[in-house]
């Protein structure tokens, strides 16, 4: 390999994060503003955290047995000796930020939403990255099963803006702490008789938390856990009341659901609740969004004992099957000849950005046919003429790239024209 080569191999994106460049950021943004203005609509309010935590935050609340915290995290000892890891997901730090700063002490809607990266070590594979980005949204204080009802349907609203369809809703309660233990115990017993047919690492999930089987991607494991004793046989009344109301808020919105007795989820902290919605087309990774209700964090984090509700949607997932095409965006391109002019032109690209339009300056110095081509193959939608002449007579030249029309008039005038189309 030649040293340059090499050098720019060095210098690559790290294996399973990717640039968003102009181009494919537009849909981005147009997720980004669809979820944010409708997560308002539902009293919703942004909570920015930060990218790194302390490392147990993600072990207390993530869950010591899950995958993403024994296997995906990215933890790093800094200058000052702490352990401190890049956020594998959110939930714990809203939990945090919550207890932190008492925000249930504040008497507004405990209801937040957040978008932005997440890291995990997993294998990098087409839909999975080390990098990825989720919009995240929690709501606190709510024990009603029509707010989990609330927040899948408002997740259907936003993959209905965003033009995603042939979606699957997967629903199930995981029980909560009075009703678990049993479940697992039974588990325990059924993975026992079986263990020699699991993978290395669910022998060990079968002793430590074998509700974890669930989720091993190992299709002879999950043949095995298909014969595996299901929660609903095993939830308390208060659970199996809480599930019930669930499924008849899901009627009420008229969201049609598959319960999936298996869906347990990867984290450790769901009680109650859990739910996906999945996309037939994306192959092994077709979730799109998951979520269910964190009765007892807040509790175990040493804060009010308020129970929690949310969902996670992962946005490279979502664009990669949503059907958005964000409007062309109109740009105008200032042409000048001559220093004169190229005051006169900054004074004008002033006027027309501060009145709301897109305006270009390339400081190279052009002649108009050089501009034209220039402004052709940047896609500008106008061209702004400000040569000697126009200088002269205070009126300017604008070209209208699509039609080849080209009209005169005052700055005044022009900004009407630009407004108007
Ligand atoms: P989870 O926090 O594991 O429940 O994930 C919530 C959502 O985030 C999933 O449904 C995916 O859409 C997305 N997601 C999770 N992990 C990844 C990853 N490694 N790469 C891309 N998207 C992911």
């Amino acid at each position: 390999m030649s040293e340059d080569a090499s050098a720019k191999k060095e210098l690559a994106a790290v294996r399973g994060t990717r640039d968003i460049l102009p181009g494919e950021v537009e849909k981005w943004q147009a997720l980004e503003g669809l979820a944010r203005t409708t997560f308002e609509l539902y009293g919703f309010r942004e909570l920015r955290a930060p990218v790194f935590e302390p490392t147990e935050l993600f072990e207390k609340g993530t869950g010591a047995t899950s995958d993403v915290v024994t296997k995906e995290m990215y933890t790093f000892i800094d200058k000052g000796g702490r352990s401190l890891t890049l956020r594998p997901e959110y939930t714990p730090s809203v939990v945090r930020a919550i207890v932190e700063h008492r925000l249930d002490l504040e008497g507004t809607p405990m209801r937040y939403y957040y978008m932005g990266p997440m890291f995990r070590y997993d294998k990098p594979q087409k839909g999975r990255y080390r990098q990825f980005h989720q919009v995240d949204i929690e709501v606190f204080g709510e024990k009603d099963a029509a707010v989990d009802a609330e927040i899948i349907e408002m997740a259907h609203t936003l993959l209905g803006k965003l033009g995603v369809t042939g979606t699957e809703t997967l629903v199930n309660s995981v029980g909560c702490r009075a009703c678990r233990p049993a479940y697992s115990a039974a588990l325990r017993e059924a993975a026992g008789k079986r263990k020699s047919e699991l993978c290395a690492d669910c022998q060990r999930k079968a002793e430590a938390n074998p509700l974890r089987i669930f989720d091993c991607k190992v299709e002879a494991c999950q043949a095995v856990a298909r014969s595996f004793p299901i929660i609903q046989d095993f939830l308390c009344a208060e659970c199996r009341d809480h599930f019930s109301a669930l499924l008849a808020c899901l009627d009420v919105f008229k969201i049609p659901y598959r319960v999936d007795p298996r869906l347990v989820r990867g984290l450790d902290y769901y009680t109650k609740t859990t739910f996906e919605i999945v996309f037939s087309h994306l192959g092994a990774q077709n979730a799109l969004l998951g979520g269910g209700r964190y009765d007892d964090m807040m509790k175990d984090f040493g804060g009010p004992d308020i129970c929690g509700t949310g969902f996670a949607m992962g946005i490279e997932r979502v664009l990669a099957t949503a059907a958005l095409d964000p409007p062309k965006r109109k740009m105008l391109y200032l042409a000048y000849l001559g220093d004169e002019a190229k005051k006169v032109g900054l004074e004008l690209a002033r006027y027309f950005r501060t009145n709301g339009v897109e305006c270009l300056v390339e400081y190279k110095d052009r002649g108009m046919k050089a501009h034209f081509g220039r402004a052709n193959k940047l896609q500008a939608s106008w061209v702004l003429i400000v040569g000697e002449n126009e200088l002269k007579s205070g009126r300017f030249g604008l070209k209208d790239m699509a039609t080849g029309r080209q009209s005169e008039g005052t700055p005044a005038d022009l900004l009407t024209r630009l407004l108007s189309g």
